[in-house]
């Protein structure tokens, strides 16, 4: 099997894209980063964004509704 990436053969680890192309462990990992940082999903992207919004609508709330 080979990386649709970079071409190269895939040796152990094969990583599947969201797309569905296997890329070799390398090019996976930097496109994974490069997902995450787009779409803002799985884990600290998504928490930390959340939590900004979060903060934002319990501040309008506090103000809005007190007790
Ligand atoms: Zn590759």
């Amino acid at each position: 099997m080979r990386c649709e990436q970079c071409s190269r053969k895939i040796r152990g680890k094969v990583y599947t894209s969201i797309t569905g192309r296997k890329l070799c462990d390398r090019c996976g990992t930097r496109l994974q980063g490069r997902t995450a940082g787009a779409v803002g999903g799985g884990g600290l992207g998504t928490a930390r964004s959340t939590g900004g919004w979060y903060a934002r609508v319990r501040r309008a709330m506090g103000r809005s509704s007190k007790g």
